[in-house]
This record gives C-alpha cells, structure tokens and sequence, in this order.
C-alpha cells in the first residue's frame, strides 16, 4: 500500500485553525482592537460596513511594525508576546497565541499598512487567503491599519452560517464596549456604515461608562473598591434602582481582560440580595488585578473564561466588595421599582435625598416595597409618595452645593406641584373630560389635569413591561391574517425579537420572503388596525434602540405602550374618567411617561386666586 499521509498545505491549516479564532465578524474586531491596545495606541478607529462581513478595518497610532514583522505578523504562531513557555503564565498583554492574524488572513482579503516611529517609509500588504498578492513601501502615519475585506468569502459554509446585520453587529458592539470600557485611556471611534457611532474621548472609567451607556448613568454609579494583600476589585456599580429587567450591562475584567463567570456574576447578585428584585440585574464594571500565578487564562481559545486557584475566596472578597459600597452609599429603598434609566434624571427620586434618619447604616436598609406598609389606596399611596419624595431645605441645600443643577432645577419644579396636596377621596366632584383629552378633576388645593393619552401610556408601559417580564402577554385574535412586507433589516430585526413581540401579545408567523402574517395584536388596544400598530410598533422600537440605551424589553414596552395609547379614546362617562385616574395612581410611577413627560399637573388654587388678583 502506498503511503497515503500528506502533510496539510498552510493555507488549509491555517483555515481549519480560523476556525476557532474566527466566529464571527466580531472576533475579528475583537483580535484588531486587542492587538492595538497591546502596540500601545493612544487613539484606535473602527471601522465597520455591513455588520463586518464587507469590511471590518481598525486603524491605531501604535507603535507599528517594522518590514520583517508586518510580513511575519501573519504566520502562525508568529507573536512577539511570549517566547518562553513560561511566559504563558505573566501573561499582561492581551493577545499571546499568535494566531490571529494568520487565521484572520486564511479566510479573508487583508489589507495592512504599518509603520514604526524610526522608519521612514512604511509596509503595506495586501494578502488574500494566507497568501501575499502585494507588498511595497508605502508613506504613512506611525501605527497601524488593518482592513479586513469579504470575510470568510473562501468558506461559503461559515459566510451563510453567519447571522442576519443587526444580531452580527450587535456582538460587534459587545466586543467593542469590552475593549473600550477596560481602556478608558485610550480615545475610541467606531463608524458604521459611514455613520459615526462612538466618539469616546480618553478619560477615566467613570467618562467612559457614562459616553458609551448614556448620560443617565452619571448619578447610578457607585464607587466599588476593596484591596487584599492578593488581590484588588475596583470599579463601578449600579444603584439598586437602576437594575435592567435584562442581563447585559455587566462587565468583569480580569487584569484588564473581559472574562464570562457565571459564578462570579453569582457573587454581584448575592450582594444585591433583597435590594432588588428577582428577574432584575445591577449594572457593574468591575475590575480585579491579582498575579496571574493565581490564574488560568488559557482554557479557552476565545479567552474569555478563567480558572482561579482559590475560586471561592475571589468570590468572597467580590461579593463584600459590592455589598459594601452599596452600604456606604446608603441607598435607600427606592420609590419605583418599575422605573427605567431615563426618567431617572425628571422623576421624583428620593434616593438623593436620603436623611441619615431614614438610612439606617450600611446594607440593613432595604426594605421590599411591599413591607413598606404602603397603603393600598392609591390616593393615599399618592401622597405618600409625595412626601417620601420630598426633600428639606437642607438637603435642597446639600444637593446644590454637589453641584447638581440640573437636578434641582427640576426638583423646585417638581416641588412646586408637589406643594399642592391631594385628596381625591375627599372632594365630591366628579372628574370631566375637556377636549376629548383631558380629564379636570378637583383636588383638595386645586385642580389636577390629566393628560388621557400620556396617562394611558404609563399604564400600558407598566403593564407590558410585566407581561414581558412573565411572557404573558394576552392576544386578540384577528378575523383574518394581515399580511405584511418589510425591508429586509426590519424582517430580521423581527425574526430576531420573535419571542419577545410574541410575549407583547402579537400573534404572527413568517409568510415569505421578507413578510409576515400577523394573525392577533395584543389583548385591550383598541381603535387600531393590525398592520398600522405593527408597523407603528417596530418604527418606535427602532427610534428608541437608535436614541436611547434601553433593554429590549424596556424597549418593547415603550414602544407598544406609545403606539396605542396615541389612540386612546375616552367617553365623558364618570366611572370611565375614575378609573384611568386610579389605574394611572396605582402605577409604580404615576408622574411621568416612561420617557419623562408629566402625565398631569397641578393648578394650585393659589395660582388661580393670583391670576385674577393682577
Ligand atoms: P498575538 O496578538 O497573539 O501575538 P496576532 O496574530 O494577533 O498574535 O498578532 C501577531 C503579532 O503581530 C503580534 O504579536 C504583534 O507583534 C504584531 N501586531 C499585530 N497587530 C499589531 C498592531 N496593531 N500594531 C503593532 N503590532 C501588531
Ligand atoms: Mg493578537
């Protein structure tokens, strides 16, 4: 018999060892972005068409490579980060096993141009599938730029297996988060499509939290920091409040690299223990440094799981970490559970105004809602809400002095409706409707004017968002299927959130290319047709998801809850006028739509009387 074992050519090699490193376009961006923190870059471009999969491209100002090294730097196991194997165990940098940028190269069409700070001239190279089509001197800035053209276009199996744009650029972002949340110091961009999508300025971790998660992270940080002879977790955490209803927003880094521990994510949570609720999940970015003698990085290919040595004294430590700076912070118990990031900066938030009467110390101090011996009456639970909200003049003064002006500008206005006392039971007279939209109701000190539409998107924001959290959402069915067709992005960006729309209520099913029949909406909205609503629903979605940072069931609920309650209508029917005022009263967060918008105003009878004494 003949011999028949032949040894693989490299570019094979190197195409079945890709897979491991490259998954997805965001591998990629992650191994690009990597490789330029470890050449030491101040500023580092991403550049993105097409979720990665026509161009994924990451320009830095490093410290660049020499002639010899941009060759090698696409040879297997070529990497100038360790030379020894016990180098494997100091390892710092983030990159080490050399692999990448031959496995980038084995399925994709590379462009590099690098230049060191001593050379002249630089390289560029132009590679395709592991072979070099083009090299020559090239004059450009030090640093380097890689272009990343046509992934996988050599391996149909992996370009058809990847995912439709929103979900492949989604893990895109993940990846670029990781890196620009644990090197704060370095300025980032990130365009896509043309458009630019980040602009991160170098700054500290908190700057940095807050440009790349929104301004309504400033005032929900919480300093996290805890030292031990081995091992340093500094940081910053979540307020209770501030709790999203999906996991997301948590970050650990292990000397400076993003790893995935369930069981330390366990430790975060156990911290938080009766502060919030169950389903709900602090945000964190924390940061632990101990000797990598302690650690195993090399478990896995994609790096991003860890072994320790002493598993559960990390746990410990982490865990009194975050339990302790939740109880120097001296949060209180929070008003609304049910509240989300935005309003946060309007709403009527007490947890700025904690007196050290009402905080006990530390993290003793959280009490459920429902332990609270909040009444059920949702006037009276009105009021006292009110004056749990209220601060004193010396906190007023306190609040200043921190320099919170935006703060206060809204709490003198919020004072001054909250000045007005309610008694809804006590007045006879009955609510009326004004102009079909609003809803004139006597109060003990004046009159308080609700706004239906606004009013109705509170109620079925709260609602939904609950019905998501259960996946209980109720559907009417239609008489006959509508059928609808989207652009393609919108069609994936459906199939993707399938189960979650269908927890909303919508009943619908893939019919063809790029449409879907939509067979029942959900239960109680009313005056609407099936394809406006839909449609109405998936435009806000898209507005939210591009303006704000909210989670996809946060999302949801906004968008549906805005969507139909825009078609509220009401009849002058008195017991129909009470009850969306005491449905409105027994939100967790009457006061405001969930985007800020007062839902009513006060008319205080001391305005009335000086109007008419000028
Ligand atoms: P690793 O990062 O594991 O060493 P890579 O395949 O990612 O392996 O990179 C190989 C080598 O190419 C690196 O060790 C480094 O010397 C060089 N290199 C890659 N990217 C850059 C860059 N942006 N700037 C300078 N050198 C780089
Ligand atoms: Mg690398």
């Amino acid at each position: 018999m003949p011999d028949i074992i032949n040894l693989l050519p490299d570019a094979i090699a190197n195409q079945i060892a890709a897979g491991e490193v490259v998954q997805r376009p965001a591998s990629v961006v992650k191994e690009l972005l990597e490789n330029s923190i470890d050449a030491d870059s101040m500023t580092v471009q991403l550049i993105i068409s097409d979720a990665g999969k026509v161009l994924i491209q990451v320009i830095d100002n490093g410290l660049g490579m020499s002639e010899t090294d941009a060759r090698m730097c696409f040879e297997r196991h070529a990497t100038s980060k360790i030379s020894t194997s016990e180098d494997l165990f100091k390892i710092r940098t983030m990159g080490f096993r050399g692999e990448a940028l031959a496995s980038i190269a084995a399925v994709s069409r590379v462009e590099l141009k690098s230049k060191t700070a001593e050379a002249e001239l630089g390289t560029f190279l132009h590679i395709e599938a592991s072979e070099t089509k083009k090299q020559e001197p090239v004059s450009t800035n030090q640093g380097t730029s890689i272009a990343v053209k046509n992934l996988f276009y050599n391996v149909p199996a992996r370009r058809n297996f990847l995912k439709s744009n929103p979900v492949e650029m989604r893990h895109i972002l993940d990846e670029f988060h990781r890196v620009a949340l644990s090197n704060p110091n370095v300025a980032f961009t990130l365009t896509q499509n043309d458009k630019e999508i980040y602009q991160l300025p170098a700054g500290k971790l908190s700057q940095r939290i807050v440009s790349i998660f929104g301004k309504n992270y400033q005032k929900q940080l919480i300093t996290c920091q805890e030292e031990t002879h081995w091992l340093k977790v500094q940081g910053y955490i979540g307020t209770p409040e501030f709790c999203k209803k999906t996991r997301g927003e948590q970050f650990f880094f292990i000397n400076n690299r993003f790893i995935k521990s369930s069981y330390l994510n366990h430790a975060v949570q156990g911290a938080y223990e009766g502060m919030i609720q169950e389903g709900q999940f602090p945000f964190y970015a924390l940061f632990v440094e101990m000797d990598p003698i302690h650690i195993d990085i090399n478990v896995h290919p994609t790096k991003t799981e860890v072994k320790f040595d002493d598993e559960r004294s990390v746990y410990g430590i982490i865990k009194a970490a975050v339990k302790q700076a939740l109880g120097k912070h001296n949060v209180t118990p929070s008003l609304d559970f049910g509240s989300d990031v935005n309003f946060k900066n309007l709403a009527i938030d007490n947890s700025h105004f904690n007196t050290p009467t009402r905080s006990e110390n530390s993290y003793g101090s959280f009490k459920s809602l429902d332990k609270q011996g909040k009444s059920t009456r949702w006037d009276e639970m009105y009021e006292q809400a009110i004056d749990e909200s209220k601060p004193t003049p010396a906190e007023i003064r306190q609040e200043e002095l921190a320099g919170l002006e935006n703060q206060m500008t809204f709490q003198s206005e919020a004072n001054q409706q909250q000045s007005v006392e309610l008694d809804l039971e006590e007045s006879s007279a009955q609510p009326m409707l004004m102009h079909e939209r609003y809803v004139l109701k006597q109060v003990k000190k004046g009159v308080m004017v609700v706004d239906v539409i606004l009013a109705h998107e509170r109620i079925l924001y709260e609602r939904y968002l609950e019905q998501l959290r259960k996946k209980s959402g109720a559907s009417q069915r239609s008489l006959f299927p509508v059928s609808l067709e989207l652009n393609p992005a919108d069609y994936s960006l459906v199939v993707e959130l399938q189960d979650e729309i269908g927890a909303l209520g919508f009943e619908f099913e893939e019919f063809g290319k790029n449409t879907i029949a939509i067979n029942g909406i959900p239960a109680e909205i009313k005056n609407v047709n099936e394809k406006e609503l839909f449609e109405g629903f998936l435009e806000q979605f898209k507005f939210n998801k591009s303006e704000l940072s909210l989670s996809t069931q946060e999302n949801m609920a906004r968008s549906i809850a805005k969507r139909s309650a825009s078609r509220t209508k009401i009849s002058n029917d008195s017991i129909e006028l009470r009850t969306l005022i005491d449905r409105l009263f027994a939100c967790h967060q009457p006061n405001y739509t969930p985007s800020g918008t007062p839902t009513f105003i006060i008319l205080g009878l001391e305005k009335i009387v000086e109007f008419f004494n000028q």
